[in-house]
């Protein structure tokens, strides 16, 4: 089973502590909701979890693997979606897809473009070309691209963020149901996203730690 454990974790842009010695652990079968203001220090964390960002100090581990050694063995077991996800807009939302899953140099038989497709409902999407998708699904290619190599770990950066409501609850249902066997980091501004979708959730304020706590311990706090 494949945990995530951070500790002491920072990382200093100049003179300011974006993200301030923080250490957590999220398992498997959770969600777990990383919360905080814009500004906070979330992005910044994701990155440093899934490798992008080189930390000031302090480790992530992602499944037995250090985040800052950046091995093709751990890009297989992460997906990430990035906040702002970066899409190739020019490219057919089937192709795209393909692009990605050869990126992890898996057996054919181990992608699954077709199903996962299915999976995140772009069937009837998946030969248009991404730039004249709707927001809602280019979120949607985001998650199938976060998904296209059956990864173990899911981490999602503010994946609802600017969404309208219809569009909102379909990627929230789609979002629960793939965090089901998974362990999932998802980081949002929003305390109604934590509620529907997290079983723990970890606050940041100002680079810090400020909670850390089930969702049924929150709730029962405030
Ligand atoms: P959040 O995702 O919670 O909105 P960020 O991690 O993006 O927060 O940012 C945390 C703080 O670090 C902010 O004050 C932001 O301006 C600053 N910051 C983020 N990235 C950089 C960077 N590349 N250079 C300098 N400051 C940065
Ligand atoms: P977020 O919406 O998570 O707060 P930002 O809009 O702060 O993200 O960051 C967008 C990009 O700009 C990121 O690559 C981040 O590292 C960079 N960035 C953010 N704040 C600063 C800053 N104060 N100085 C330089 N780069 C920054």
């Amino acid at each position: 089973t494949l945990s995530i454990q951070v500790e002491g974790l920072s990382k200093t842009y100049g003179q300011q502590k974006a993200v301030d010695q923080i250490s957590f652990r999220a398992v498997p079968g959770k969600v777990l909701g990383f919360l905080g203001p814009n500004g906070a220090g979330k992005s910044t964390t994701m990155r440093m979890l899934t490798g992008y960002l080189q930390p000031t100090s302090g480790s992530a581990n992602l499944g037995g693997f250090d985040t800052q050694r950046q091995s093709l063995e751990m890009r297989r077991i992460l997906g990430y979606l990035p906040e702002n996800t970066p899409l190739y807009t020019d490219m057919y939302v089937r192709e795209f897809l393909s692009f990605v899953a050869d990126t992890y140099q898996l057996e054919r038989s181990a992608i699954k473009v077709k199903e996962v497709i299915a999976r995140v409902g772009l069937g009837d999407e998946q030969h248009k070309k991404i730039s004249m998708l709707s927001k809602g699904y280019k979120q949607r290619v985001g998650l199938a691209q976060a998904i296209i190599h059956d990864p173990s770990i899911l981490i999602l950066d503010e994946p609802t963020t600017g969404l309208d409501p219809n569009q909102l609850t379909d990627i929230r249902e789609l979002i629960r149901n793939l965090g089901k066997d998974k362990t999932v980091i998802l980081s949002t501004h929003i305390m109604q996203e934590v509620e529907a979708l997290c079983d723990q959730v970890v606050i940041i304020n100002k680079g810090k730690i400020v909670a850390d706590a089930s969702l049924t311990e929150l709730k029962s706090k405030h």
